[in-house]
């Protein structure tokens, strides 16, 4: 038997979900946070004909059976996609009107100006919504203006000529009434702004994750996810220019006689084997540091360390590439690839560097090719 405390969690939790649904679906459909305003508004009108009507106050109880008769038109046409912001205008002059009459005919002291209050922040997040051009701002302005307006002759007039009507009630009702008209309102406010926060924290979402989008697209090639051109050029100057020069090399590879692939299998098997061979190199180099797609089949790598070390991985590479079978339809195609490998000497700029390595993978090419070279093997011939 789940013990008070357990329903008592199980039940706060469901009208949490409930809430964080609501505000959900509102955040994705303005259709549907329009009309859950709209519904909530004609349900406070519901109360109010009840009320008007248990103090006898006749006009009162028409004008709030009209304003709900008013509302259920706009859940119509809202649901019917008619122009929402005329919608918006409607409920915006009722409240206006409503509270200035409800204030007329039986005073200030039952707290029904404060709706007008409450109209402003809801003025101009729905002209935020609605108007899409700066014409929002001054829109918003000049109804806030006029809830102003409104509620100052509300209290001059309430002043000056007193109520119309002196209903029979308590001091308990009349505190009643005035508790009711600001619970309504504090909730109108929470629910508004809630709202607000939601699509604001929604939209930085997705601005955010945009961003993340338009960053790799900016940085990754998308065939071999490595870095692009563009990023490494940019990452290399950073190295160069880092105070505490690390040693490094650069690697260039090429893979030998790409064309002939694509000659032969199409230039989509010619896609694969480079996706391929671009997952060798990226395994091979994550740990000691940057590969990035130069162009064509050609990647430009950095590496941590000395000339030793930078021969080591690029041996590596040539030797796993070697041995890989890409297989295709039941048949494996063979690959190779030439690297040329340069250090880095300080004071050199990077570009001498990579026209080094570059060199390096030439001589490779133009003496058997699936090898790897540097000034060590120049120097041995
Ligand atoms: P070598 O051994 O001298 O490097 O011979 P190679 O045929 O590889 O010649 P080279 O490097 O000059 O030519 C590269 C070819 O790679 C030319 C181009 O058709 C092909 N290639 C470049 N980029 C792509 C690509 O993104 N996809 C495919 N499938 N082929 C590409
Ligand atoms: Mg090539
Ligand atoms: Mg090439």
């Amino acid at each position: 038997m789940p013990g008070q405390a357990d329903i008592g969690k199980r039940v706060g939790m469901i009208i949490v979900d409930s809430i964080k649904n609501i505000l959900k679906r509102g955040a994705q459909s303005a259709k549907y946070k329009f009309s859950m305003i709209i519904g909530m508004i004609a349900m406070v009108h519901v109360c109010l004909v009840a009320l008007f009507a248990i103090m006898g106050i006749v006009p009162m109880t028409l004008l709030n059976i009209g304003s709900v008769l008013l509302y259920l038109t706009c859940l119509w046409a809202i649901r019917h996609d008619r122009d929402q912001r005329r919608v918006f205008y409607a409920t915006y002059l009722e409240i206006i009107v409503q509270s200035f009459a409800a204030t007329l005919c039986i005073g200030w002291r039952f707290g029904f100006p404060q709706y007008v209050i409450a109209l402003v922040p809801f003025g101009y997040y729905m002209c935020h919504t609605l108007i899409g051009n700066r014409r929002k701002y001054v829109i918003a302005t000049v109804l806030g203006a006029a809830a102003l307006v409104s509620f100052v002759s509300c209290r001059i007039l309430s002043m000056f000529f007193g109520p119309l009507y002196h209903p029979e009630v308590s001091e308990g009702m009349v505190l009643g009434i005035y508790i009711f008209n600001t619970l309504c309102n504090f909730g109108f406010l929470f629910i508004v702004t809630v709202i607000f926060l939601v699509e604001m924290q929604t939209a930085t979402n997705q601005l955010q994750k945009q961003n993340e989008i338009l960053d790799t697209m900016a940085h990754i090639d998308p065939l071999t996810e490595l870095y692009n051109r563009r990023s490494m050029h940019a990452f290399l100057n950073e190295v160069q220019d880092a105070r505490e020069n690390e040693p490094f090399c650069l690697i260039m590879c090429d893979i030998d006689d790409f064309k002939g692939i694509n000659d032969t299998y199409g230039h989509d098997t010619g896609d694969n084997v480079l996706r391929e061979i671009a997952h060798i190199v990226q395994s091979q180099v994550e740990k000691y540091g940057r590969a990035c797609r130069w162009g064509g089949e050609e990647m430009l790598l950095l590496i941590y360390g000395d000339l030793e070390q930078a021969r080591r991985i690029a041996e590596n590479i040539r030797r796993e590439v070697n041995g890989f079978g890409f297989c295709l339809g039941g048949q494996s195609i063979h690959c190779s690839i030439t690297i040329g490998v340069a250090m880095h000497q300080e004071g050199d700029r990077i570009d001498h560097t990579i026209t080094h390595a570059d060199n390096n993978l030439y001589y490779g090419k133009r003496n058997g090719k699936n090898r790897v070279v540097s000034d060590m093997e120049l120097k041995t011939g």
